[in-house]
């Protein structure tokens, strides 16, 4: 008995102390490092379009033209890619790269697929990370064959969890800025905001949005994700999400 009250006094504590931290962190904080995840990549090609283009070939190029439209628009941000190449990087390692650069918003560009009886899917979906669907995360990193060790690190693990926390309701507004965008930008149609165990999202401790551009195998979406308007539209109106957002977060005491 003793020992769990302890343990509560500890974890009270803990929240407390985090708490105040992340919220006086919070006010300084500027968005000036933005790392942008390109999906897939190396020996995981996605999904394969009916056309066959790969995934993580699309996925890169939107990287690459997001990275481009922010550094011409912020001379002072850092935009990081997690993999610049075609590469292949394990999905906890990204948001350690994103952590350990100290980024400050976390996205994560992806397209679709659908099976051929789901002819009426096309469009865009918006994740966020879903703390109750936690386990299922920690069943997809053992799924990838990932040291036990991660899931054995109680305290790293309820860490990440506050942290997490946290920045659920900043990640909720940051999904809604995008849907926004997104609808305004392109021809694409919104299909929701989700919430769902993505590992590469968990393993970032800042506000992280995965964005499913659109089917590839879905005849309109991939014809559009495929051409230079579209490219360039999406590219857009991602880079405008993030704009607004950055604007948002800095300026309009949104999050404070
Ligand atoms: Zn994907």
């Amino acid at each position: 008995m003793k020992f769990i009250i302890y343990i509560s006094t500890f974890s009270i504590f803990l929240i407390s102390f985090l708490d105040v931290n992340l919220n006086a962190q919070r006010i300084e904080d500027k968005i000036d490092v933005i790392i942008i995840d390109a999906g897939h990549g190396g020996k995981d090609p996605g999904t394969t379009a009916i056309d066959g283009t790969f995934e993580k070939d699309f996925n890169l190029e939107i990287a690459l033209r997001l990275k481009l439209l922010l550094e011409n628009a912020y001379s002072d941000v850092k935009v990081i890619l997690t993999r610049d190449s075609d590469k292949f990087i394990e999905l906890t390692d990204r948001g350690k790269i994103a952590n350990d650069s100290n980024g400050k918003l976390f996205v994560s560009i992806h397209a679709n697929s659908k099976s051929p009886e789901e002819s009426d899917k096309s469009g865009f979906e918006l994740y966020l990370l879903d703390m109750v669907g936690e386990d299922n995360a920690l069943a997809q990193i053992s799924d990838y064959k990932i040291s036990q060790s991660i899931k054995d690190d109680t305290l790293s693990h309820l860490l990440s969890s506050l942290i997490l926390h946290s920045n659920l309701y900043t990640s909720q507004r940051l999904a809604k800025i995008f849907s926004t965008e997104l609808t305004k930008g392109t021809v694409l149609k919104s299909r929701g905001i989700f919430q769902q165990p993505f590992v590469v999202l968990w393993g970032a401790t800042m506000p992280s949005i995965l964005v499913e551009c659109g089917y590839l195998s879905d005849e309109g979406n991939l014809k559009y994700l495929t051409s230079e308007t579209g490219k360039n539209e999406l590219a857009n109106s991602l880079y405008k999400a993030i704009a607004r957002f950055k604007f948002d977060y800095e300026f309009q005491g949104e999050f404070k």
